[in-house]
């Protein structure tokens, strides 16, 4: 959250995680609450309201139904409703009726804090699906506390959901700024650079390289702006503006597609939907909120 009226897109949770009461019989407890409500999920995609927003069923429902590991995600408390997230297979009868959607198409049909809680539980379901077994020991393991952590019975070792930092930058020359494109992407959009941060880098390295490596350019003082969790699957996204000095790029195609250098004027014509130079990113992104920002600084 870089301002007090702006919320970034997939931030702003404002549950209590009730990290001490998470053993099974509080979990219970919460569970047979009558204020407690649930989410569905499947295969990452929230169940929507035909009219848009979350659909929120009673978890006491879902019992007994086909429910995918971890079983009942507890994600906390608001207030004092117990809030709950259900993985669950469209195969199954019960969600015929429901109506599933990929968050980033939908994402402007959910309100902020829908967008935060399904994109935290996406995450979580994500990391469980992937993380059946025990990394030590081979063994099957099973969700603990809520769906927050896993536990290995045959070792005894627990196991914590990851977060995978990538730093996603806007790179500015003058009043120009530095955009690309992946390959594969739809025609015409640009988007800020991003990568991965590798072990044994910081924040301020992992940017310089990532930017060196993908358009020959290098950079001096990243500043940061403002983070975004990004549940696609569990990435923290970190945004940066820095300045270079370099206007020559060369472009590594095995990388990305395309780079280009806009003008403010350019970017604030596209954004201001008089211009369709390059289609911008969705706002739902780090990528549009960092462009943004720096039409603001300017
Ligand atoms: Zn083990």
């Amino acid at each position: 959250m870089s301002t007090s009226s702006f919320t970034m897109p997939f931030a702003g949770n404002d549950l209590n995680a009730c990290e001490h009461e998470r053993d099974p019989k509080e979990l219970q407890a919460f569970l047979n609450d009558p204020k407690a409500k649930a989410m569905l999920l499947d295969r990452g995609r929230p169940a929507l309201l035909p009219e848009g927003g979350l659909k929120w069923v009673k978890p006491n429902d879902l019992i007994g139904q086909n429910i995918a590991d971890p079983g009942p995600l507890f994600l906390g408390k608001q207030g004092d409703v117990p809030v709950f997230a259900f993985s669950i297979s469209t195969e199954n009868a019960l969600t015929e009726i429901e109506s599933f959607q990929d968050m980033r198409v939908v994402a402007a049909q959910l309100s902020p804090m829908e967008l935060a809680l399904a994109g935290q539980a996406k995450s979580l379901f994500d990391w469980h699906d992937e993380h059946r077994f025990c990394a030590k020991c081979g063994a099957g393991s099973r969700g603990n506390r809520g769906g927050t952590t896993r536990q290995c019975d045959s070792c005894g070792a627990a196991h914590f959901p990851r977060v995978n930092p990538v730093t996603i930058m806007l790179v500015i020359n003058g009043d120009d700024c530095l955009l690309g494109r992946g390959h594969g992407w739809p025609e015409g959009s640009f988007s800020a650079l991003a990568g991965f941060v590798s072990p044994g880098e910081t924040i301020e390295e992992g940017c310089a390289r990532e930017i060196f490596e993908e358009v020959g350019v290098t950079i001096k003082s990243p500043r940061y702006v403002f983070s975004q969790p990004w549940p696609f699957p569990s990435q923290l996204m970190i945004g940066l503006i820095c300045e270079t000095d370099d206007r020559e790029l060369v472009i590594d195609a095995n990388e990305i597609e395309d780079a280009r250098w806009f003008s403010r004027d350019e970017v604030e014509a596209v954004f201001a939907k008089r211009s369709d130079a390059f289609k911008r990113p969705p706002r739902f992104t780090i990528a549009h909120q960092l462009l943004r920002h720096w039409l603001k600084e300017g």
